[in-house]
């Protein structure tokens, strides 16, 4: 019997279970890879206090700290979660099983991906799947970016602020984003709009040099070069094995309150699995340590020493 189980070890699980095991709570963390979303950055230079570094690297160093303080680490993937009277069992897709007081839900969300040629080779050399992480890197160059959402069109917009030239793609002929950001898109002289059209495969050497596009109408074929694609068409996320027990939003995501509390008492949640804003990693990582200090004060009946500053 654990003290404290966390699924996912991400940012925000991998931090969660720094926390829990500094209160010396038996802490375990069940996830499919060690490091989630930040792994597939390779050039992280918005986490504080580290210097650029590939996301790798940041997550090795998470994951040092948390088995450093006694964190197991338990690979598998999490696809039951039972509660028995007053404890929690997790089960793995291998069979695997364990049972724990609290649990802290840290799995993340995966970015769609367009299922091209090219999209995972150049994952992290010029395939990205962040504009807010990623966009800075493409100051005075040619780029793409892939969707019609609300995050399509505000990434083409703030790429805009740093690409010689944005090419949004879009499969249909309008956009589902509010019409003020949309005519803001149409005005920008940096974008072009190139609508009714699909990606058919991205090519390079190294890096990004061009995508191929396809017109749905038309079907004229066109190669538009650039030095990178953004792909912002939405995200997975499974929340279906533990919807019996939390209560998720219209996105599916896990609702937290402030403190990472679901609605089920001993079932905590943090990072990009929860209706954070600003999917980011040192959010993930702040939201982490909360719902990992909200865990030990839920698991002594708040009598917990948590330090808090403002009481
Ligand atoms: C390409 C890319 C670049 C990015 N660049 C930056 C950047 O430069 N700066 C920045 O701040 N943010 C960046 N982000 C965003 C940042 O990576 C995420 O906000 C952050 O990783 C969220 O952390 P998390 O721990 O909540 O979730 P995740 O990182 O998604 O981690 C979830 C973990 O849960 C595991 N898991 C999933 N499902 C299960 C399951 N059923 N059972 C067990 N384990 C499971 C996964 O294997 C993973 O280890 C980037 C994201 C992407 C995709």
């Amino acid at each position: 019997m654990y003290d404290v189980i966390i699924v996912g070890a991400g940012a925000a699980g991998l931090t969660a279970a720094i926390y829990t095991c500094r209160k010396k709570l038996k802490t375990a963390i069940l996830s499919i890879d060690v490091g989630g979303q930040t792994n597939l950055t390779s050039h992280i230079e918005n986490y504080p206090g580290t210097g650029p570094m590939h996301g790798i690297e940041l997550m090795r160093r998470f994951q040092d700290e948390a088995t450093g303080f006694g964190a197991e680490l338990i690979m598998g993937k999490a696809n039951k979660v039972e509660k028995i009277e007053n404890s929690f069992r997790v089960g793995l897709a291998n069979g695997e099983a364990y049972d724990c007081k609290a649990l802290i839900l840290a799995y993340g969300k995966v970015p769609k991906s367009l299922g091209i040629e090219g999209e995972e080779k150049f994952m992290g050399r010029g395939v990205s799947t962040c504009v807010t992480c990623d966009a800075p890197l493409f100051k005075k160059r040619d780029v793409a970016i892939i969707g019609g959402g609300n995050s399509a069109v505000e990434g083409a917009l703030e790429l805009a602020t740093f690409a010689k030239k944005v090419y949004i793609i879009h499969r249909r002929d309008a956009f589902r984003a509010d019409e003020i950001t949309v005519g803001k898109l149409k005005q920008n002289q940096n974008i072009e709009i190139v609508i009714n059209s699909v990606s058919l495969k991205i090519n390079g050497e190294k890096n990004v040099e061009s995508i191929d596009v396809e017109n749905t109408i038309t079907k004229e074929k066109r190669q538009i070069k650039i030095d990178g694609v953004f792909i912002e068409i939405g995200y997975v996320v499974d929340t279906s094995f533990v919807q019996h027990l939390v209560k998720v939003n219209e996105k599916k995501e896990i609702i937290v309150d402030e403190r990472g509390n679901t609605s089920c008492p001993g079932i905590f949640s943090c990072g990009d699995i929860t209706p954070v804003p600003f999917k980011q990693t040192v959010i993930a990582a702040g939201d982490g340590a909360k719902a990992a200090l909200e865990c030990y004060r839920w698991l002594t009946g708040g009598k917990g020493a948590v330090l808090d500053w403002t009481h």
